[in-house]
């Protein structure tokens, strides 16, 4: 990554730009494997920061309520074209401001107030949008989750699911997930979706690149209504939301009307921009080729792993995410992994395991993927070497001159592979 161009900042603001200029130099020196962050195009980068970022858009291309939008309508019509030919669907509303967003608007276009929404604990996966008791929506809808049959294997107890679903008579079915490491049986959710008269959504936030460059299989394909997701995970493009309709003219219809007037004022048509730019990175051959190295790195990560005995919730990961128990592998919490970890250079993220007896602010487990790391450069070797340096850090926790040692392997590694410009 090429030193940022903070000129104006550096002029204007002194103590921000030690904090940018500070954040820039700790992403270049530190090796990244939370699974939700990835490292964008300078290009993407530029458009977050450009001039449309000052123009008010409120509506959709060609029926906005300010005037001056020859070129923002230009703008959304580009993202939303290439958007649809990505994830092959009709139409998309690229105007979510985040994923959060994108799926609150499609709970507001799909269910009425009082209704049931069908999808995964958050222990074994699903995310605080899927029905955590903080989340703003539980109050609206009523929230209730299957779960994995087997934590070992990490099959999703369908039985259930189908049990819930014509219990409940849900309004959506979602599918997806935060901390979830194994492939969903898409055509089972349809099928159960279809028998209750429930929407089927797949909120593929963390796979969404993995499903364009055609790594994982793609839930418009089982026939799935909807899909949210965010843009700036595996997807690698800016901070942002994305709603895609498979092929109902009145579904899109509702959602553009959820999205605005019903939760958001004017779009960030910066951002929108950004998206655009990230849709026709993600449309070039090389964006398959990235995705499978994703898998393929995360897959060597899993080797070691196996090879060392480290208990992984759903015994390993068919699509990048992996899940370790830290407690039960070396007597440490998620927390304390995480801090052992940030110390030799590594980031990772906490994270509850399936039924945790631990809580959210201090749980069992950690979480890590490697669509950042990939777009870095490293390969199955590179990985591998990480993986066993992590391993051996969590092992020699109290040992001050292993642990400075490992630090320094990461400092190389981290060296030896810039953080890229464009792809
Ligand atoms: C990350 C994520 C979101 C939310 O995205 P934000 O951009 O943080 O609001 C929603 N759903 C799932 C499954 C996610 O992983």
């Amino acid at each position: 990554m090429e030193h940022e161009d903070l000129d104006f900042i550096k002029k204007e603001d002194e103590e921000i730009y030690k904090a940018i200029s500070g954040e820039e130099k700790r992403q270049k020196e530190t090796i990244n494997l939370i699974p939700s962050e990835n490292y964008v195009s300078r290009a993407v980068r530029q458009a977050s920061g450009s001039v449309l970022s000052n123009k008010y858009s409120e509506g959709y291309p060609g029926k906005r309520y300010y005037s001056g939008q020859e070129f923002t309508d230009s703008v959304e019509r580009i993202a939303i074209e290439r958007a649809t030919k990505l994830f092959g669907c009709k139409y998309a509303n690229v105007q979510p401001l985040s994923g959060d967003p994108a799926n609150i608007a499609t709970y507001f276009a799909l269910a009425d107030k009082g209704d049931t929404i069908l999808a995964m604990d958050l222990s074994h996966g699903g995310h605080l949008t899927h029905g955590h008791s903080g989340f703003a929506l539980s109050k609206i809808f009523k929230f209730v989750h299957y779960k994995m049959k087997n934590i070992n294997t990490g099959e999703i107890d369908y039985d259930k699911l189908l049990s819930l679903a014509r219990e409940h008579k849900p309004k959506i079915i979602v599918a997806g997930f935060s901390a979830y490491t194994r492939e969903l049986d898409y055509e089972k959710f349809v099928t159960i979706s279809r028998e209750v008269g429930a929407y089927a959504m797949a909120d593929i936030a963390h796979i969404a690149g993995m499903i364009a460059g055609d790594a994982l299989p793609n839930p418009f394909d089982a026939g799935f209504d909807i899909i949210t997701t965010t843009t700036h995970k595996s997807l690698r493009g800016p901070r942002g939301g994305l709603i895609l309709i498979r092929k109902s003219k009145e579904l899109a219809e509702k959602i553009d009307k959820a999205v605005f007037p019903g939760i958001q004022g004017g779009p960030h048509m910066n951002m929108i921009a950004a998206k655009a730019i990230c849709f026709k990175e993600a449309l070039q051959p090389e964006f398959q080729e990235y995705t499978k190295q994703i898998l393929k790195n995360a897959k060597a990560i899993e080797e070691v792993l196996k090879k060392r005995n480290i208990r992984m919730i759903a015994g390993g990961t068919s699509n990048h995410m992996i899940l370790t128990d830290v407690h039960s592998s070396f007597g440490v919490t998620g927390k304390e992994a995480q801090e052992i970890l940030e110390s030799i250079g590594i980031t990772v993220n906490m994270n509850v395991i399936a039924d945790d007896e631990r809580s959210a602010k201090d749980p069992s487990g950690i979480r890590f993927g490697t669509p950042a790391v990939t777009t870095r450069g490293l390969k199955e070797k590179e990985c591998e070497l990480i993986a066993n340096l992590m391993l051996d850090a969590l092992e020699n926790k109290n040992d001050e001159n292993k642990k400075q040692k490992i630090a320094d392997e990461v400092g190389e590694l981290s060296k030896q592979f810039p953080i890229p410009d464009s792809f």
